[in-house]
C-alpha cells in the first residue's frame, strides 16, 4: 500500500488520533491521498465506517479498508484506542492476515441503484404501510405495518438484533427479512418472523409508499411516487484488510 486516506468521525479524540496515524503513516513513507487511495483508513466506529464505504463506494474495487474504534470495540472496527502504534505497525509492514469481503445489498428504484452493507428498510412512521412481497417472482405475503428491513450477515447485528432478527455468524452470505412492527390480528397476519434466506434470492416489494422512506444503511432516499422496490445480494463487495485476528465471538461479546 502506497496511498493511504483517513476518515473520521470528527470529534475532538477521533481528529487527534487522525493526526497520529497520518503523521506517522506519511514519516514511514506512505502519501496521502483522498482522490485515489488505496487504503481507506477509518477511526471511530461501525458508524464511521459505513460513512466511509459510502463516500468511496464508486472505487470499491480499487480500495482496502481498516478501522479503529475510539470508543467501544465494534463489528468493522479491528483496533482500539490503544492499538493505535500497532496498527501503524501493522499498516507499514502490510503483512495481512486476510481480506473479508462482505457483498452489499443492492437496490433498484425506477432508474436508481442503492447499496448497503448493513441493511436497507422500508419506513412509514406517518400511515400503515402496505406491501407485497415475492421471492424470485412468486408472491409470499402481504405486510401491513411500518415497514420491512432486509439486512446482510454483517448487518445482523444493527438494526436487525433491535427488531429481533437472528444475529447471523461470520462468513455466511444471506439475507435476512425482518418485519419493523407488523399488524396480526384476526383479519390479517403475517408470518410474524425473520425469515432467513440463500443470497442468490430476489425480493421484490410492491405497493403504494406515499410517506415511506427506504434507509440505507445511515442514508434515505424518498419513496412517493414508487410502487416497486427490487432487492438482491449485489456483487459488489466491501474488502476489509485484517492485519490481525480478533474474533467473531470477542466482538458479540463486546457488543452487550
Ligand atoms: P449510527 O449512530 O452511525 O449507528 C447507530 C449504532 O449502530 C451505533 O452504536 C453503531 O456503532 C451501531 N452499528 C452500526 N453498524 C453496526 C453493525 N454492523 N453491528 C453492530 N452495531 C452497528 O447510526 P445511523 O447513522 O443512524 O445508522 C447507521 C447504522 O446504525 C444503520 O445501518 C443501522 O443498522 C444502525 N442503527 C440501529 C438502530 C437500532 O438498532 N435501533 C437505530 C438506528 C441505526 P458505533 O457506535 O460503533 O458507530
Amino acid at each position: 500500500m502506497e496511498r493511504f486516506s483517513i476518515i473520521n468521525r470528527e470529534d475532538a479524540d477521533s481528529k487527534a488520533v487522525t493526526l497520529k496515524i497520518k503523521t506517522e503513516l506519511i514519516n514511514g513513507g506512505l502519501s496521502y491521498d483522498e482522490t485515489s487511495p488505496q487504503l481507506v483508513i477509518c477511526v471511530g466506529g461501525d458508524g464511521t465506517l459505513l460513512y466511509a464505504v459510502h463516500q468511496y463506494i464508486d472505487l470499491l474495487d480499487k480500495v482496502y479498508f481498516v478501522a479503529l474504534h475510539t470508543g467501544t470495540l465494534g463489528f468493522y472496527t479491528d483496533y482500539t484506542r490503544d492499538q493505535i502504534d500497532e496498527l501503524i505497525h501493522d499498516i507499514l509492514n502490510d503483512h495481512h492476515a486476510y481480506i473479508y469481503s462482505p457483498k452489499l445489498l443492492e437496490v433498484k428504484i425506477k432508474n436508481q441503484t442503492f447499496y448497503a452493507l448493513n441493511e436497507i428498510r422500508i419506513e412509514n412512521i406517518l400511515r400503515t404501510q402496505t406491501f407485497d412481497i415475492y421471492v424470485d417472482g412468486e408472491f409470499f405475503e402481504r405486510f401491513k405495518g411500518n415497514g420491512m428491513c432486509l439486512s446482510t450477515q454483517a448487518g445482523s447485528t444493527a438494526y436487525n438484533r433491535s427488531l429481533k432478527g437472528a444475529v447471523i455468524d461470520a462468513g455466511v452470505s444471506l439475507m435476512q427479512l425482518v418485519e419493523i412492527a407488523g399488524i396480526h390480528d384476526h383479519q390479517h397476519r403475517t408470518m410474524g418472523v425473520p425469515y432467513i434466506m440463500r443470497d442468490d434470492r430476489a425480493v421484490k416489494f410492491k405497493g403504494n409508499f406515499a410517506n415511506a422512506s427506504l434507509c440505507y444503511d445511515y442514508l434515505y432516499t424518498r419513496l412517493d411516487g414508487v410502487d416497486e422496490i427490487n432487492c438482491k445480494m449485489s456483487y459488489r463487495k466491501v474488502r476489509f484488510i485484517r492485519y490481525h485476528e480478533y474474533s467473531y465471538l470477542e466482538r458479540l461479546r463486546n457488543l452487550y
